[in-house]
């Protein structure tokens, strides 16, 4: 690799100082740190394609990244330049007839809906770390946010994008889903046109405890015939332990869009989802410091639970689409590897939101692992894109 070239193309917007390649060799996973060799941060499409072409020529491999929140080891670089697309962060063109936005792919949701917000629109696929993560990450690992049971996962909202590809070339994109969670293997997401929705100001909740997995599992059956229903989740009786709660409960969350809920008030509704997201980070501080996101079918979800329960596993996620958030301690690789068996068994998946990246790629799919070499063999036929993650 001729870093010289690089400066040539980034000019101050490119780095090989200590500090940036060792802050660049890490993601919000706690895989190992990795290698930068160079970072760069575009802020035009023409200097993505020059970088691409010296790529080729020179073989060396690029890892696209967002803002870094990916939880699968996506953006951590093996001897790689790393080409940071948070300055491409422009909102391009709104067309509030038609809600439609085009953005750059650096673009940090939280600001987007912030900026749409005053139109009554926004970009409904609201994933937790949505203060920071950026459309053009979200795309790549086709994020969900915890109102999937309403609004799907992120491709649902993409109309179209386009793409720089591993040869260099710029690529509009219509059929999105093809290429949504290749996680910058495929292609450098450099535009992308979003759908939104009109913003919710009105919604009720209800708020349940149990003893038990088989009272929780019934009663969100029963909740999810409802169709007013935008979020339903769990926080499970071992994490209410851990977080030394006067009471251990399995607790479910329901909101909705109607007057379904007895909870109508604002702001008890916002104390509501900020106890169950107060989860993460208490699961944290108490050292269960891994998050695993298998989806698991919903009629197999209790013998999940029950599993999880009887390897005291602690959990909480979005239960409403079988997306359940296992905790665990470092160190606990065996366990995990039991427990991703047992979703495969079930019929599962093992990666519902945070990607395969490193971390999952001992269980990627034979179904996911086609995919993307047959979209390598079109776009990326050197390998040049973010070489080993998901294959
Ligand atoms: C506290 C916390 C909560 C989270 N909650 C959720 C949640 O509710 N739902 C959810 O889905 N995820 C969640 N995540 C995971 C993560 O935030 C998402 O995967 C997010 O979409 C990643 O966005 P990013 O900009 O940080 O991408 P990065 O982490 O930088 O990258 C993620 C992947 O996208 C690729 N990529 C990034 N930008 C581009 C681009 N322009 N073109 C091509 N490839 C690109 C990278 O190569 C990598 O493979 C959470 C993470 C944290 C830390």
């Amino acid at each position: 690799m001729n870093k010289r070239q690089i400066f040539e193309i980034f000019g101050s917007d490119a780095s090989d100082k200590i500090e940036d390649l060792l802050v660049y060799s890490y993601d919000a996973s706690n895989e190992k740190k990795g290698k930068a060799l160079m970072v760069v941060w575009p802020t035009s499409v023409l200097q993505i394609r020059k970088l691409i072409l010296l790529a080729n020529r020179s073989h060396f491999d690029i890892v696209p990244r967002g803002a870094g929140t990916g939880l699968a080891g996506a953006v951590i670089p093996d001897n790689s330049v790393v080409l940071d697309l948070s300055k491409m962060n422009r909102i391009l063109k709104f067309d509030k007839d038609s809600a439609t936005v085009t953005v750059e792919p650096g673009v940090i949701l939280n600001d987007l809906n912030k900026a749409l917000s005053k139109f009554g629109l926004f970009f409904p696929v609201i994933p937790s770390s949505y203060k920071s993560c950026t459309i053009g990450g979200m795309i790549s690992t086709d994020a969900i946010g915890n109102r999937a049971i309403k609004y799907g996962r992120c491709s649902d909202w993409i109309k179209m994008m386009e793409i720089v590809d591993g040869t260099g070339k710029q690529i509009p994109i219509k059929d999105v889903k093809k290429f949504s969670g290749t996680e910058g293997t495929v292609g450098i997401v450099v535009k992308a046109e979003l759908k939104l929705a009109p913003l919710i100001d009105y919604t009720t909740m209800d708020y349940h405890e149990f003893d038990n997995i088989s009272d929780m599992i019934d009663s969100m059956l029963t909740i999810l015939e409802n169709p007013s229903l935008i979020a339903l989740e769990y926080v499970d009786k071992l994490s209410s332990q851990i977080a030394e709660l006067d009471q251990h409960k399995y607790m479910l969350f329901a909101e909705y869009s109607d007057d379904s809920g007895e909870i109508n008030d604002k702001k008890q509704i916002e104390e509501l989802w900020t106890f169950r997201e107060s989860f993460g980070q208490i699961l944290s501080s108490k050292g269960y410091v891994i998050s695993e996101d298998p989806k698991i079918p919903l009629d197999k979800l209790k013998s999940f639970l029950i599993w999880l329960n009887n390897h005291n596993i602690p959990s909480f996620g979005h239960i409403g689409v079988g997306l359940i958030h296992p905790r665990f301690k470092s160190n606990s690789q065996d366990l995990i590897k039991s427990m991703f068996e047992y979703v495969i068994e079930l019929g599962g998946e093992i990666s519902g939101e945070h990607g395969i990246g490193i971390s999952k790629k001992e269980y990627v799919s034979n179904e996911l692992k086609q995919k993307i070499l047959s979209l390598k063999r079109i776009y990326d036929p050197k390998d040049m894109l973010n070489r080993g993650k998901i294959i």
